[in-house]
């Protein structure tokens, strides 16, 4: 199948699981994740129609954009960020998904200061409690939530979670939900700097047990791009 035939096929069924789940498709976001694909890959994924792109590895966000990549989509980074990395990410990017901890929002606040920007983020939540998985607990998220004024040139548009790999359906349900409740407890609260627009959570596996559960923002690679090739790069 080409991408845009995979493309065409998510969509549909992205849409059918939000109707399922009564909620209309047109809140749910298709982003596509890139890594490992390269650019004329990510041009026809947005020439069939994902909203916007995330790539996970600073190195293929560079190259990728050095090739006008993602032209007419937003794009947005999706992978463990390091602290020395910062400059290459933020201003160069519309939403930064995977800010993990509190030493990375520093490095960001710094670099956005900086620039004299305000670069927007979303806060990753660590849901399954893996030891494996950078993010914030869910007591910790709600604690930075609460304290981000001192951080006045980023701001909090969501939320993003990347719960365990799922081996059947409905395995992740759990978590998904209590992303959700987490979501519209911090929203509720309307502290300065987050408002709750993204709701960050699916992958090709479970995209639509998340829909089900309130996801705004799927992130889908294999099912868009074909499994990748590790051993190639
Ligand atoms: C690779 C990746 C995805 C997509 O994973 P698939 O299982 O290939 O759909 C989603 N989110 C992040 C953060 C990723 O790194």
């Amino acid at each position: 199948m080409s991408i845009r035939e995979n493309v065409e096929k998510l969509r549909r069924e992205i849409d059918l699981a939000a109707e399922k789940a009564g909620r209309d498709p047109r809140e749910v976001m298709l982003c596509a994740a890139t890594k490992m694909n390269d650019a004329e890959a990510v041009r026809e994924a947005i020439r069939a129609g994902v909203d916007c792109c995330g790539e996970n590895r600073v190195q293929e966000l560079t190259a990728k954009s050095a090739q006008d990549a993602y032209r007419g989509r937003p794009v947005h980074f999706i992978g463990h960020l390091q602290t020395n990395k910062v400059r290459q990410v933020v201003g160069k990017v519309d939403l930064i998904q995977s800010v993990d901890r509190v030493g990375l929002l520093e490095a960001l606040e710094k670099e956005a200061a900086r620039q004299g920007i305000c670069q927007e983020i979303l806060l990753e939540v660590n849901i399954g409690g893996e030891e494996s998985k950078s993010g914030f607990t869910t007591a910790e998220v709600q604690e930075v939530a609460a304290n981000f004024a001192v951080y006045p040139h980023l701001k909090v548009v969501g939320l993003m979670a990347i719960p365990p790999i799922s081996t059947f359906p409905g395995e992740n349900s759990q978590f998904f939900s209590e992303m959700r409740n987490l979501f519209v407890d911090i929203r509720e609260k309307k502290y300065d700097n987050v408002t709750m627009v993204h709701l960050s959570m699916g992958m090709s596996d479970d995209f639509a047990d998340a829909i089900a559960c309130g996801s705004t923002m799927v992130r889908v690679g294999t099912a868009i791009f074909g499994p990748r090739n590790y051993h190639q790069a």
